[in-house]
């Protein structure tokens, strides 16, 4: 603003005199006064100008009171119009001129005054704006927070939105059928994530327009704030002009004043005075010149401020404006920045959903690979396997086929055997005997005599042949078989197990054990079932068709065996398995006719015997039969005897009933093994029994006897066959004709003491030896049937 001053050519005063010359003062006011009312009012002060009466304290109180440019510069270009020497009316003139100039400066001190008060309230309604603006920023900054906030309480969302996410994974099943869907929504989601976007970019090109005319509008607000600042700058520099214009004017008026005072005394010095008038002139018309220059260049600095200050107002108007629009676009930028985030955060969460779906897409499409490929390898080994179950079920129907027939082979071989085996029994013969001598033992008397037994060394003796000697006669004889006193209980067993295995496959079997008391009957039979190797017949028979009857299960046959014991003592048939046995001695007395129990035999028509009261166990293993045996052994009836000690004077029959069963080819047997442990043989004379010891001699001898008788006559195929001859016989009547099997042993003691016994048991077994009939083989020589005769 200075250098605007500086630039400005210097007025000169003449050309103010010439722009204003000529014409008079009172002139230039009416040409003036024709205009706005501040020409008035300064006609007002004109007016009091022309009255010339009123003080300045009177225009002073007038009110407000405006210059115009021109009015100053008449104001300061007025000059004192009364003549030359009428001082007076100069300074009366003067002294009104300096009123109004007073008036004037006065009006200057006053605009400035409004002005500095305008700058002032500019500068409350600047901080105020200033204030609202940073109240808008909190308010801002507030609403940023609760974006915020809200955003973490998305993030919340999404964390739970997350979990939800988890218990969909559960429904992966669900999902796949949702696949097609969910690729749909992906689609449909990507074109609203591209629209998003879109959007996204507007907004975000319009935020950055925004944020750009807010950065405009905020350079050109410090750019006012500069101006402005400018301003006040020029604005005091002004002031301390002002201050010295008004320091000078104040020594002009106290040179007046001095001039004034002065005047009385200088009237007397008028020329000293005139003079000094003219100097005082010359130096008024310098300070007039200077105080034009100054007032104009106060106007064109007020001229310079209304333009500012226009400019100001507009550019307040326009900051109001940009305020308003700031606000506007604020609103809109934390609307739209709102908008923003919530897109965002929508997108950002789409995008998630969008990424997750296609891991889980690209999960399940692996899944579904992989589950495909196992599908194939299992499609492939069902087939191989299947393949493998159709080799395998054919292979499965050609072994079942190979089974079925084996087992019919198996079954038509088994009746052959069983055919081939009756066929062997019968061609070796259903009766026969064997004969088997004892070992010589301690207790026997004969030792130290001449062996009495001897065996045949001939081919067709050897094993078969057994020669007794007595007296010096020697008595061959020959049997089926002949068990020297080497023989092993396993040996003779040997032997007799077709007969058992016969049993077996159904026929009736019957194993007697003849000869005198202690040649050795109840060891063949029984043995010593402690031990192993001494075991007897009847234990080894046992064990055969247990073992036998378990490996026949195997081809579909189920059996049922029965076990009774009985004895036969005097004729008197005993159960020796009965619980509530009877004593020996009741056994006697049962004998002589005081019996309680009665044992009746009676036979049904499939040739099966009952005896009423007979116990009767179903055994089904080798236990419990031992302990039966046990029982039995216990229970039997022991007669002392001058021979032995423990001698039996009883029959002892072991029964077993062997019932059999396949389902599977509905063939039916019923096998019967009796197996027998004769009384002592011995004669009358030798035991030297008497009375009940007599009676019971007699009545096994009778017994004994009859049993030859039937088997003679069974052989014979006499009509008659006297089986009710003996409990014995009638007992086993059944068992001892048709296909049934009988095998003798005839037991012999070595003692030569025992020899006419021996003799007497060897001619008893020749006898039934002999009743084969029709097979060559069997022939028996006469002398030993007339033999049997001797026994009676
Ligand atoms: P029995 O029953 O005929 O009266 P035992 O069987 O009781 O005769 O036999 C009489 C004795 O002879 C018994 O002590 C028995 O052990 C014994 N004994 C019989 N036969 C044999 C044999 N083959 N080997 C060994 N000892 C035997
Ligand atoms: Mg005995």
């Amino acid at each position: 603003m200075a250098s605007r001053n500086q630039n400005r050519p210097p007025r000169s005063p003449n050309a103010k005199k010439e722009g204003l010359g000529g014409i008079p003062f009172d002139k230039r006011r009416k040409v003036e006064t024709q205009g706005t009312g501040r020409r008035q009012a300064f006609s007002a002060v004109n007016k009091q100008d022309v009255t010339m009466n009123s003080d300045v304290g009177s225009i002073e109180e007038c009110g407000k009171v405006e210059f115009t440019k021109d009015e100053v510069l008449a104001l300061l270009s007025e000059r004192a119009k009364a003549g030359k020497f009428d001082t007076k009316a100069k300074i009366e003139q003067m002294t009104d001129i300096i009123k109004r100039l007073k008036v004037c400066v006065k009006w200057f001190q006053q605009a400035d005054e409004t002005h500095v008060q305008e700058k002032e309230s500019l500068k409350v309604s600047l901080e105020s704006a200033e204030q609202k603006y940073n109240h808008k920023e909190l308010e801002a900054r507030t609403k940023e927070e609760e974006l915020q906030a809200t955003i973490s309480n998305l993030k919340e969302n999404v964390v739970s939105l997350h979990e939800k996410l988890a218990k969909e994974e559960s429904c992966k099943q669900d999902a796949i059928e949702c696949h097609r869907r969910e690729k749909e929504s992906r689609v449909a989601a990507e074109k609203v994530q591209a629209s998003l976007g879109e959007e996204l970019d507007k907004v975000k090109e319009e935020k950055m327009a925004a944020k750009q005319k807010v950065t405009s509008l905020e350079d050109m607000y410090k750019r006012l704030q500069e101006y402005n600042t400018s301003l006040q700058q020029y604005n005091s520099k002004l002031q301390t002009d002002l201050e010295t214009v008004r320091a000078a004017l104040t020594r002009a008026e106290k040179e007046k004043s001095s001039i004034l005072e002065n005047l009385s005394t200088l009237r007397g010095h008028s020329k000293s005075l005139q003079d000094q008038l003219a100097s005082s002139r010359v130096l008024q018309d310098d300070a007039i010149k200077q105080k034009d220059s100054l007032l104009l260049e106060v106007t064109n600095l007020r001229n310079e401020l209304q333009q500012v200050r226009d400019d100001r107002d507009r550019q307040v108007v326009q900051s109001q404006k940009l305020a308003e629009e700031i606000g506007k676009y604020q609103e809109n930028v934390g609307k739209s920045s709102q908008e923003l985030d919530i897109l965002i955060a929508k997108s950002g969460s789409l995008e998630e959903t969008c990424s997750l779906q296609k891991e889980r897409i690209n999960m399940l499409e692996q899944q579904l690979a992989i589950a495909s490929e196992r599908q194939k390898m299992a499609d492939a080994s069902v087939s191989l396997t299947r393949t493998e179950f159709e080799e395998q079920k054919h292979l499965l129907c050609e072994q079942q086929d190979r089974l079925a027939d084996m087992e019919h082979q198996l079954c038509e071989a088994e009746l052959l055997r069983k055919k081939l085996h009756n066929t062997i029994l019968e061609l070796k013969g259903n009766i026969r005997v064997f004969c088997r001598v004892r070992p010589l033992l301690p207790d026997d008397g004969g030792r130290h005599e001449a062996t009495v037994i001897a065996y045949p060394t001939s081919t067709e003796a050897r094993g078969r042949g057994v020669d007794l000697v007595q007296s010096g006669n020697k008595h061959p004889f020959t049997f089926d078989k002949v068990f020297n006193h080497e023989a092993s209980q396993e040996e003779v067993f040997f032997e007799i197990s077709q007969l058992v295995q016969s049993a077996l496959d159904g026929y009736k079997v019957c194993i007697f054990a003849y000869g005198q008391t202690g040649s050795g009957k109840t060891y063949t039979m029984m043995g010593r079932p402690e031990t192993p190797e001494q075991k007897g017949l009847i234990p080894r028979s046992l064990e055969q068709i247990f073992q036998a009857s378990q490996s026949l299960g195997a081809q579909g046959w189920k059996y049922k065996m029965q076990v009774s014991m009985l004895e036969i003592y005097n004729e008197t048939i005993r159960d020796l398995l009965s619980t509530n046995r009877t004593t020996s001695m009741e056994l006697v007395r049962a004998d002589s006719g005081t019996s309680g129990k009665q044992y009746t035999i009676t036979h049904d028509v499939n040739g099966h015997t009952h005896v009423s009261d007979l116990t009767i166990f179903d055994v089904c293993s080798i236990g419990k039969i031992s302990s039966l045996l046990q029982q039995a052994a216990q229970s039997r009836s022991v007669g002392k005897t001058q021979m032995n000690e423990q001698s039996s004077r009883s029959h002892f029959v072991f029964t077993m009933r062997i019932s059999g069963v396949n389902e599977s080819t509905e063939q039916q047997v019923q096998g019967v093994l009796n197996l027998i442990d004769l009384a002592g043989s011995e004669r009358l004379s030798k035991s030297g029994a008497t009375g009940d010891r007599l009676k019971e001699t007699q009545a096994i001898n009778k017994s004994l006897s009859a049993l030859s008788d039937v088997i003679f006559a069974l052989a014979k195929k006499e009509d008659h066959v006297p089986f009710r001859n003996s409990k014995l016989t009638y007992l086993l009547q059944p068992c001892l004709g048709g296909d049934s099997k009988t095998l003798m042993f005839v037991n012999i003691s070595p003692d030569p003491s025992s020899a006419g016994e021996s003799l007497c048991s060897l001619r008893f077994a020749a006898r039934v030896n002999a009743c084969e009939i029709g097979i060559p083989r069997r022939q028996t020589s006469t002398k030993l049937l007339d033999s049997r005769l001797s026994y009676g």
